[in-house]
């Protein structure tokens, strides 16, 4: 069945899919979202574990387009739970009538380029084929579970929940022994709040994760004042960092040339404050092994302070990455969750995970009977949604093969071979390295941009250049290369997919500095790109030229240190 064509078909109707919407309709577009859930909101509509919050403060993790929506809406915490986020997101959605341009229920299964009509025709799982000059993959970062399975889970008589997968009804645990795999994020969010209503839970840990206190409660005042005086200076001075929110970084301070007792007193006061601000408090932290320890032993000292038992609290603390190379996770009484008695953890290298049985899990050395098993596993994060889709380009190729070696992309907005094709908060730009709802606002207005660029040309299709893939591919790669995350076997290296190509896969040089880039692009008119009509050539520019000067103020020996990363990944992929 072959439907009307569409100036533009979206995929997801989360933050990213609502937006681009909007800013489709100020041009008078005609444009479809699919949603593959039953309502709009993306992460917080799937997501709906106990516990769920932001790790972001609401003020920042919230839309600055609109001023009226901006003055409309009142956080009612630090840190929104998920039904609050939920709540936001179909209050977006009702005030600007998105819902009726959206097809709830409904999956994109492919999208195959159509070289002669400029268009992509795109199929859902409905058997319905629409065809639509540009696609736009907002299709989330996080919205894929893993594939995770063990020997005999089918024989297990209880109930399984993933966190990713949350009934709407809620569950109750009252009462009931549950067991839990997984210490990343979400386990840590909903651990706390499920050992309050369990009889009894266990805890299956493969790798501990540093987690820092959110210190939920009221927005603290003089943010709060801060906002209300100018929310779009306010918004306007997050979306001038490197991560999208205020994180009072510090510009050069240096963990390994602070006395101990000062870098005490500046890490206690960020602990006070909560959340990410202990990432920003030292700039060598992210690429100096020994300011990264100082740190993390901190780090270390605050678990022991909250974990009754030494041993359990040896057994929470990383040892095997360095602080900040796997997401850190925010929490609300995490750790002292472990001086309960209903609660006890297990730590799977020592006692691995063996089989699911009926009635639990075995592990080499214990039996454990449970009613109910959280799954908190985690995500084929950032490339998992949009290799599902059979996307097949210019010659046939389809995404997931171009992606081989790893995910490349040009500015993480567009892939050479897949013409008129946006992913929002793709691989290859700042994206969750950031406060994403910022990173989702450029990517959308950048986007927007683009095809009205095109309309006012009378363009049919714009193709990212495969020169200015590569250029751009190797940019974020050395950038990686740098710091200490390509030490770590992260989700964000893809290593939590067994067989998933190992790369970073996000832009580590900041929200700030990526914006400028993408504006410079622009502004040398769209450097990168080919932009053509059938077979004629309006616009052809294969270099990508625009990339930032090297670091001015880094001290001498960190830039010794991240320039002799560099030089030996440049030398492992024979690019010297
Ligand atoms: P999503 O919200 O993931 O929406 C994508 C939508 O696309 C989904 O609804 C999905 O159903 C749909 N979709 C995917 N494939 C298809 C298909 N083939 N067909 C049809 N529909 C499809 N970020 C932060 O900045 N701060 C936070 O505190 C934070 N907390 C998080 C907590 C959790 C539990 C998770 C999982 C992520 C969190 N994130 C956070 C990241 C979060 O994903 C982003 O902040 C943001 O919500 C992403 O919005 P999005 O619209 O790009 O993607
Ligand atoms: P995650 O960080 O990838 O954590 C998955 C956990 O499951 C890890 O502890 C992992 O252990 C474990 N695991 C996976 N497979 C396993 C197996 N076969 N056996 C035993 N353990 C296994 O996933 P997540 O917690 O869902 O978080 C993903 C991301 O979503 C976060 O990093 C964050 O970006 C976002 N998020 C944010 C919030 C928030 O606070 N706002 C909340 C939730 C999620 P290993 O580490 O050993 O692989």
């Amino acid at each position: 069945m072959m439907a009307d064509r569409l100036d533009v078909l979206i995929v997801g109707a989360g933050f990213s899919g609502m937006y681009m919407l909007l800013k489709c309709r100020e041009q008078g577009l005609k444009v479809r979202v699919i949603e593959a859930g039953s309502g709009v909101g993306g992460t917080w509509y799937w997501n709906r574990y106990p516990g769920a919050r932001v790790d972001i403060q609401s003020l920042d993790y919230s839309f600055g387009f609109d001023e009226n929506l901006e003055k409309e809406w009142r956080w009612s915490e630090r840190y929104a739970p998920q039904p609050e986020l939920l709540a936001y997101a179909n209050h977006v959605a009702d005030r600007f009538d998105l819902k009726k341009d959206i097809s709830f229920h409904t999956k994109v299964t492919a999208a195959h380029w159509d070289a002669a009509a400029d268009a992509w025709n795109v199929t859902l799982d409905n058997g319905e084929v629409i065809p639509a000059r540009f696609v736009v993959m907002a299709t989330g970062c996080l919205s894929v579970p893993t594939d995770v399975s063990f020997p005999g889970i089918e024989d297990y008589k209880g109930t399984i929940y993933r966190t990713s997968k949350w009934p709407h009804g809620g569950v109750d645990f009252s009462g009931q022994r549950v067991g839990i795999i997984g210490t990343g994020s979400s386990a840590i969010q909903s651990i706390p709040i499920i050992a309050e209503s369990a009889a009894h839970l266990t805890v299956f840990q493969r790798t501990p994760n540093y987690s820092t206190p959110a210190h939920n409660g009221p927005i603290p005042e003089d943010d709060y004042k801060e906002w209300l005086a100018d929310p779009r200076a306010f918004g306007a001075r997050s979306r001038a960092t490197s991560g999208g929110f205020w994180n009072d970084a510090s510009a050069d301070a240096l963990a390994t040339q602070t006395a101990p007792d000062d870098i005490k007193a500046e890490l206690e006061r960020r602990w006070a404050w909560g959340g990410f601000r202990i990432l920003s408090g030292y700039v060598d932290q992210a690429i100096d092994p020994a300011a990264n320890k100082i740190i993390a032993d901190f780090i270390a000292g605050k678990i022991r302070e909250q974990v009754k038992d030494p041993k359990v609290a040896d057994l929470l603390t990383p040892k095997d990455h360095p602080f900040g190379t796997k997401r850190p996770c925010v929490d609300t009484g995490y750790y002292a969750t472990y001086n309960r008695d209903n609660v006890e953890l297990i730590d799977l290298r020592a006692d691995p995970l063996e089989r699911f049985t009926a009635t639990g899990i075995k592990t080499k050395d214990h039996s454990f009977d449970f009613d109910a098993v959280v799954l908190a596993t985690g995500f084929d994060a950032m490339t998992g949604a949009i290799e599902r889709i059979d996307i097949r380009g210019v010659n046939g190729e389809t995404i997931k093969e171009h992606w081989a070696a790893g995910p490349e992309t040009y500015l993480g907005l567009m892939v050479a071979g897949f013409p008129n094709l946006f992913l929002i908060t793709g691989p290859g730009s700042p994206s969750v390295l950031t406060n994403m709802i910022n990173s989702i606002e450029q990517h959308v207005d950048y986007v927007a941009r683009i095809i009205a660029h095109l309309n006012a040309s009378q363009a049919g299709r714009i193709e990212a250049s495969r020169e200015a893939e590569q250029t751009w591919t190797d940019h974020c790669d050395q950038m990686a290369a740098m710091t200490l995350f390509t030490q770590t076997n992260s989700w964000y290296m893809g290593a939590n997919v067994p067989g998933k190509p190992r790369r970073f896969m996000a832009y580590t040089g900041g929200l700030d500095v990526y914006t400028n880039i993408c504006n410079t692009v622009a502004d040398k008119g769209w450097e990168g790109f080919v932009i053509a009509r059938g077979d004629q050539v309006l616009h052809e520019s294969r270099k990508f030229d625009s990339l930032p000067p090297p670091p001015e103020n880094m001290a001498p020996h960190l830039l010794d240190m991240a320039m002799g990363r560099v030089a030996a990944w440049m030398q492992e992929h024979g690019r010297v």
